[in-house]
This record gives C-alpha cells, structure tokens and sequence, in this order.
C-alpha cells in the first residue's frame, strides 16, 4: 500500500541561521542555574535564543517545576505529572536574580492546573522573594490562564510585578489546534482582567508565533483584539518547530514582514512592538522595561 505523500517541509531560511556564539558568559549562566536547581524556559522550550541569551547573562525562569499539565502544539516544554512545589524555589529565583545582577527578569511558569491556585501563590512568593533580595528591579511574570480563576490572577498582582504577560501565542481559528485547553477569548479576557484588577499602574504585553498557516487578516484582527483588551506590548515572532513531534511550521515569514506587521501593530496604538523572526515574548525584555516607579509608561532602556 502507497504511503499518502506529505507537503514538503519548508527550509529554514538564511535569515533564521545564526552561528552559535562562543562565551564563557555562557557557561556561568549553566553553572548558576545548575548549582541552584532552576528551571529555564530557555533550555526547556528548547528556545532557539538560548545560546545568545545565557552568554549576555540572561535567562528566564520557569518556576513550579518542569513538567507541565498542558500538551500545546508548539511547545516542548514535558507534559506529566508534576511534582509538589518546591518551597524554596522562590529564594534561589532571588539569588539567582542578584548573581546575574539581572535589572528586568522575567519569570514563567508551568501549567499547574493539578493545584486549586494554579500556583499563583507561588508566583506571587517568588516575586516578592526576588524584590526583597533586589529592590531595583523590574518584574515581568509570564503567566497561565489559571483556568481564569480570579483568585489566581489576584495573588499574582497582590505582588505587584510591572510587567503581566500572557501569550494569546495565534489566533482565534488556529487556538484550538495550537494551544491546550486555553481558548483565545479567555486570554483576551485575563490581560483585560490584570489591568483592571491591579490597584497600581500595570503593563500588559502579550505575543504571537507567526507562521503556523494564519492569515494576514487574522493576525491584524488579532493585535486589534489585544488592543481592545488594553495591552501595552506586543511581541510577534516566527513560530519555529521544537521537534518533529510538534506542530509543522506553515510558513517563514521574512524580516520584512514582520517589520510591517510591526508598523502596523505601532499604528494600532501599543507602546511597544518587538516584531522579527527570533523575538520570543522574553527576547530582550528589558529594552522595553518601564520605568521602576511604574507610572504605566514605557521607555526604551538607555
Ligand atoms: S528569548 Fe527568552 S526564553 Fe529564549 S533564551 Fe532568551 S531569555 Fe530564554
């Protein structure tokens, strides 16, 4: 019996092919994060910028364990059982924030949805763990849907990070086949939710991964949709296949491309648009930091 033939799979284009840098900036962020027993998203999303972000010192924490209860599309982030939390993760986040003197860290997390928080309180201990130990600086969380539970997100900006993102990741048509059990109006509803729940001046960011078959209509439509819903930052960037188990890539869409989608995001009114193939929604964070007293404008960082 004839196999059924498969489309070709498109080659990586040049603009994506980068050498690996050679650092031993790089091998200190290893030995850091090893002898702390952290967790990156970096190393665990296999993120095609792990190489140039832990030789400039930077990393992105993935708090509450490894192993996620979620099994997205695109993702290479472990789908199992989790572990119970560990307690004193948050402290080693701190120290790990003030050894690679970190200005702006970004903190993820896991899908937690065994636990009735979704570990909001323990994204909410980290932060504070990471403030008292570095009282300077920026806080970005990158967190779940939480399921949507109110209680959840209120935990998290009970400890009052500057930055709350949630990737909406594509859009509406293409969010069932993508993402695992989130759905695209319930991220739209939970950016909407932070910005109001938050009694201090909030920045919402939020991202996309083009080029996994949407159309130019949709991904417009979905940066209006992410307006409508008061965020602040954008990040688009070109979906890239973790392994061959996880969703195709439909498309490379050059730099040009996303130059324009950009543009067009500018035009729409976000404070900051991070638009090109290798932005990841945590790729040089902090060129768009607010400022530490978080009066809900953005700045370029000098
Ligand atoms: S872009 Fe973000 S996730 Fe990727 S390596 Fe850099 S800090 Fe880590």
């Amino acid at each position: 019996m004839s196999q059924p033939t498969l489309p070709p799979r498109p080659r990586l284009p040049q603009w994506l092919r980068r050498p690996l840098p050679t650092s031993p900036a790089f091998g200190r962020t290893r030995h850091l994060l090893d002898e702390l027993g952290l967790h990156t998203v970096c190393e665990s999303a296999k993120c095609p910028n792990h190489w140039e972000c832990w030789s400039k010192g930077t990393a992105t924490f993935m708090i509450a364990g490894d192993r996620c209860t979620r099994a997205c599309g695109f993702c290479a982030v472990e789908t199992a059982k989790p572990l119970p939390l560990d307690k004193d993760e948050p402290a080693r986040v701190a120290e790990a924030t003030a050894r690679l003197q970190l200005k702006h860290v970004v903190i993820t997390a896991v899908a937690r949805d065994d636990l009735p928080d979704g570990g909001s309180q323990h994204f909410e201990q980290t932060i504070l763990a990471v403030r008292a130990q570095n009282p300077r600086i920026v806080i970005e969380v990158l967190t779940p849907d939480f399921n949507e539970n109110q209680e959840a997100l209120a935990n998290v900006l009970r400890a009052r990070p500057e930055v709350f993102n949630h990737n909406l990741e594509t859009v509406k048509r293409l969010t069932p086949s993508v993402r695992s059990r989130a759905t695209y109006d319930r991220s739209l509803r939970l950016l909407r939710q932070a910005k109001t729940l938050a009694d201090f001046p909030l920045v919402t960011k939020s991202g996309l991964m083009l080029g996994l078959g949407e159309t130019d209509a949709e991904r417009i439509q979905t940066m209006e949709d992410l307006r409508s819903s008061d965020c602040d930052i954008l990040t688009l960037g070109q979906y890239l296949q973790p392994t061959t188990c996880h969703l195709p890539v439909v498309e490379y869409l050059p730099p040009e491309q996303f130059e324009r989608l950009g543009q067009i995001g500018r035009d729409l009114g976000f404070s900051h648009v991070a638009s090109g193939p290798m932005v990841r929604s945590s790729y040089h964070a902090d060129q768009f930091t607010p400022p530490a007293t978080g009066n809900g404008e953005c700045s370029p960082a000098s």
